[in-house]
Order: C-alpha cells, then sequence, then structure tokens
C-alpha cells in the first residue's frame, strides 16, 4: 500500500522533471530571441481556403495604428460590400482605397476588370514607394493577380524596393508561388468547416 509520503514523493519528482522540461524550452526560445536581431519592413502573405485571412491583415493593421504607426489599405475586391473594417478605419482617417467598379464574380467584362485593378494598383504602388507608410494591407490582391490583371513581376518587384522599415501584408486564397517565395512570412489558413456549409448566410459584423 503506498503510504501518503509516497504519493508526495511521486508529485515533487513530477514537479522537478516539468521545471527541467520548461528550462529547456525556455533555453531554447531565448536562444532563437537572442539571434532574431534584424529590424525591417515584413512582407507577410496570408492564404489558403479557411476563414481568418482578412481579419487577421485588418487586426495587424488595428494593432500598429494602435501604435501610432501609420498604415494604409487596399482592397482588390468586393468594392460595393459593406465592410466594417472600412467603416472603422475611416473615422480612423486611414486611408482606405477600394478598387473602382467593386469586382465581384458577377461582372463579365474583363477590360473593365482589369482596369480597374490597374487603377487600383497605381493606387498600391504610391504607397509602396511613401517613406511616411508604415503598414499596407492589400486585401484579396492574390485574385486579381491570378486573374493576370495585374502583372505578378510588377508587384515582386515593387515590395522588393518598398522603404525598407514598411510592412506589407497581401490576403486571398492561391497566392502565388512568386508571392510565397517573396514572402518573409506566410500563413496558410485552413478550412475545418465553415457554418455557410450548413446554410448560415455571411453575417454582418462577424463576415463583413
Ligand atoms: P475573413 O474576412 O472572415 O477573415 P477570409 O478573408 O479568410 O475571411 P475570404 O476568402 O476573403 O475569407 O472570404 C470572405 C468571406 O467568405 C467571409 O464572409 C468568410 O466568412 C467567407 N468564407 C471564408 N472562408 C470560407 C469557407 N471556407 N467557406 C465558405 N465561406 C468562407
Ligand atoms: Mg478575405
Amino acid at each position: 500500500m503506498t503510504d501518503k509520503k509516497d504519493i508526495e514523493n511521486k508529485e515533487d519528482i513530477k514537479a522537478q522533471r516539468y521545471k527541467e522540461r520548461q528550462q529547456k524550452v525556455k533555453e531554447r526560445i531565448d536562444a532563437k530571441i537572442a539571434a532574431a536581431t534584424k529590424e525591417q519592413g515584413v512582407f507577410l502573405v496570408i492564404t489558403g481556403n479557411g476563414k481568418g485571412k482578412s481579419t487577421s491583415g485588418f487586426g495587424m493593421v488595428t494593432r500598429a495604428i494602435g501604435h501610432d504607426k501609420k498604415a494604409a489599405v487596399v482592397q482588390f475586391i468586393k468594392g460595393n460590400w459593406d465592410c466594417g473594417e472600412r467603416n472603422l478605419l475611416q473615422k480612423l482617417e486611414v486611408p482606405f482605397i477600394v478598387m473602382g467598379t467593386g469586382f465581384t464574380w458577377e461582372t463579365q467584362d474583363k477590360e473593365l476588370d482589369r482596369q480597374a485593378a490597374q487603377a487600383a494598383w497605381v493606387e498600391a504602388k504610391k504607397l509602396l514607394q511613401d517613406e511616411s507608410i508604415d503598414m499596407i494591407l492589400f486585401d484579396e490582391m492574390t485574385y486579381m493577380i491570378n486573374y493576370g490583371h495585374i502583372d505578378i513581376d510588377e508587384v515582386v518587384e515593387a515590395i522588393a524596393n518598398r522603404p525598407k522599415m514598411q510592412h506589407v501584408i497581401i490576403t486571398g486564397r492561391g497566392a502565388h508561388r512568386k508571392l510565397l517565395e517573396a514572402a518573409d512570412t506566410v500563413s496558410e489558413v485552413q478550412s475545418v468547416k465553415h457554418a455557410f456549409e450548413s446554410g448560415v448566410k455571411a453575417q454582418l459584423g462577424f463576415d463583413y
């Protein structure tokens, strides 16, 4: 029969092992933190089929402006959608450009879509040359690249030549291979399930 003392000993051993393990974890992490010394703008791509790409991008924009940084947004799709983030950020005087005609899968005029994408891209390039902008979000840009409305090589070059400390975030499904190669950080949001599949329509304040 195990008495109370035995149990206490076992617990002590467990606690000691836990402490040792955590100490090793801490050492590994501290070493990585010590090795990461570069200060630079980060180019982030958030892609994949799951929900959370745009909200993540907008989360970083609010994080930046919460630190009194200057951020700007160019949205390459859904121009006519009521967008909660746009309503908020415009109140805070964050530059927010929406692609002219409001590209959706419903428009069928390729030339009009191309022109709208190009017009937004012209504004995007200006931001990529503006030292005063600390962070730019190019929301849903991947589609315009994949449709060939915006040239991928031009995008990669403009991002490579941006101010050194400027952060750039691109969101959208199916990010082009060259974007993934150029990016410093790439996150892929995977869909495990989505309410839409069980008939729930897009909810105001939650989905847009
Ligand atoms: P969010 O804006 O919520 O972060 P997202 O940017 O990751 O979503 P998009 O591909 O831009 O996703 O799609 C925007 C809209 O489509 C949102 O209303 C979102 O809820 C919905 N959506 C996202 N993922 C899925 C999915 N796997 N199935 C169905 N609808 C989705
Ligand atoms: Mg999105």
